[in-house]
Parts: structure tokens; C-alpha cells; sequence
């Protein structure tokens, strides 16, 4: 009852008889239009601002007299490369994560000083936005993994709880032990008082490229790849990521990771085995 894709090959053998062998392609053909979805995605979303800085540079040359709007094409100009840069950035990060290989050299990573480094990396943000930032790192929480990766995914939920938030809002960036049968996970957990995300899109936002307000997204310099890097961080680490929201009131979003004993020197076995 779903549609596959088959590629059918018919040997003789003798009048009578033959072999048909049926080789599986579904997979294969779904990875292609995903790839070139990418990249019909990425070129769109870089034409926009190396079209943006084509035009200002034309009209720097036509302005050349005029000092004061030269200053401000070139501030345009400026912008728009910064989030060229921004984007070539992700677009990196994304392709190092999503390959959802096992982790090269996973190792303890205190889960303190994974939310004290996302925290940093947002705070200049935070008071530009008048939103108060809190850290509750909870205690002697440690994971197996990769404190780069982790610290990145942490930071683009905190990042986005803080530029999806109004003036004055709070942002609670916490982690506690949580057991889930004989399993000791480490939740993070970034939650917010901000603008909330609807029903129909909580399912949408993990995909690439995926923006609830395109504008907004695109003032804040958002690109939609934010949570898709952070899902493929949790997933290399064996862990997820969930998501509550509400429009209006909010949106919490939790990362949860098989915990790694205090009393553990060395990895868990069998973490870098996919
Ligand atoms: P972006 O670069 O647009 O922020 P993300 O992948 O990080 O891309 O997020 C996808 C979309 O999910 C955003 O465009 C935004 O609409 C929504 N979103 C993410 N986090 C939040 C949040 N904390 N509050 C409200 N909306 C959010």
C-alpha cells in the first residue's frame, strides 16, 4: 500500500525459465529528491543576499558622489555579507552533523559548562533584546559525546528562545537527571515566555529550512537550519529532542541524552557502534 521504487532485471535461463531479480530502490530515489531539495534550497537562500549585494554595489557606483549614501549602501552591504557568511557557516555545520555518523572521539562532557558556553555565546544578544537569560545547570550532570557539537545545539535553542521572544521576556536555560525505565537520561532544557509556534508547524520545524514567519526568521538572521543541526547533534549523541509550545505563551524544547556516570572514566561501550 506505499508506493516503492523497484529496479526489475529479467536473465533467461532457458525458453521456459528466467530469474527476475528486483532490487529495492525506494530509499535510494527518496535520498535524491531530499538532496536535490537541498540544493535547490541552499541556492535559493544564497542568491538572495549575493543578488542583494550585486544591486548595492551598483548603486554605491552611481552614488559615488554622495557620501552619506554610500555610508549607508555599504552598511547594507556589509549586512547582507554577514549573513552570507552566517549562512555558509550552517550550511558546514549541517553537512559535519547530518551524515549521522557515529562520533570520532566522544568523551565526557560536564553538562555545566555545555549550558554555561551556549549561555555566553547569546547573552550580547539577550541584553541587545532586553530578555533576561538564567542558567540552572544541574549538578554533576555528565554525557558522552562531543562538548562542541552539544554546545552548539544548546545555543541554537537559546539563540532561538531569545530572538523569538519580546523585549522583556525570560529565557531558563536548566538540565536535570530524568529515569525513563533503566535508563538514566540528562534533559536540557531551554524554555521560554515568547511568541510560541503553532500546532500544524511543531511537526514542520525540524526540517531544513523550515521558517514559521519567513520575515521575521529573515530579520533576526535566521535561515530555517537552526533546529535541523540541533536534531542531528542529539541523534549522533543517541539522544533527542522534543519540543512544547504554545502561540502566545511560549515554547519549551528539551534534549535528552543517556546520562554518563559520575563514577564512568571512560565512555560507555559500544557509544561510538551506531
Ligand atoms: P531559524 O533560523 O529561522 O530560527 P530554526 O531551524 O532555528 O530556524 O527554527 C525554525 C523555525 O521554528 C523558526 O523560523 C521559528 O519560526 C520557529 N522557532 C524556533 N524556535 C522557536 C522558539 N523558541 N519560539 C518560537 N518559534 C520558534
Amino acid at each position: 500500500d506505499q508506493e516503492g521504487h523497484f529496479a526489475v532485471r529479467v536473465a533467461p535461463l532457458t525458453e521456459e525459465l528466467c530469474v527476475i531479480l528486483a532490487e529495492d530502490r525506494t530509499t535510494a530515489v527518496r535520498l535524491e529528491a531530499i538532496r536535490r531539495d537541498f540544493v535547490t534550497n541552499v541556492s535559493h537562500e544564497l542568491k538572495t543576499p549575493i543578488g542583494a549585494i550585486s544591486l548595492l554595489s551598483e548603486a554605491v557606483v552611481e552614488a559615488a558622489d554622495d557620501p552619506d549614501t554610500v555610508r549607508s549602501f555599504a552598511g547594507r552591504m556589509q549586512h547582507e555579507s554577514a549573513r552570507l557568511t552566517g549562512l555558509v557557516a550552517q550550511i558546514i555545520q549541517l553537512s559535519g552533523v547530518q551524515a549521522d555518523d557515529p562520533l570520532l572521539s566522544p568523551r565526557r562532557v560536564e553538562v555545566g559548562e555545555v549550558l554555561a558556553e551556549a549561555v555566553d555565546v547569546c547573552r550580547v544578544d539577550a541584553d541587545d533584546r532586553g530578555i533576561t537569560l538564567t542558567v540552572v545547570p544541574g549538578e554533576d550532570l555528565a554525557v558522552v559525546g562531543d562538548e562542541t557539537q552539544l554546545a552548539m545545539a544548546v545555543s541554537n535553542l537559546v539563540r532561538n528562545a531569545v530572538l523569538y521572544s519580546e523585549p522583556g521576556g525570560r529565557v531558563v536555560v536548566s538540565a536535570r537527571r530524568r529515569q525513563e525505565e533503566d535508563d538514566s537520561l540528562v534533559e536540557i532544557r531551554v524554555t521560554d515566555n515568547g511568541i510560541g509556534i503553532a500546532q500544524a508547524d511543531l511537526k514542520r520545524i525540524f526540517e531544513r529550512f523550515y521558517r514559521v514567519d519567513y520575515a521575521r526568521s529573515r530579520a533576526n538572521g535566521g535561515n530555517g537550519l537552526g533546529l535541523s543541526i540541533v536534531k542531528h547533534i542529539a541523534a549522533a549523541h543517541r539522544g533527542v529532542v522534543d519540543v512544547w509550545s504554545k502561540p502566545g505563551q511560549g515554547s519549551t524544547f528539551t534534549i535528552s541524552l543517556p546520562e554518563h556516570s559520575v563514577d564512568e572514566s571512560e565512555p560507555a561501550p559500544g557509544f561510538a557502534d551506531p
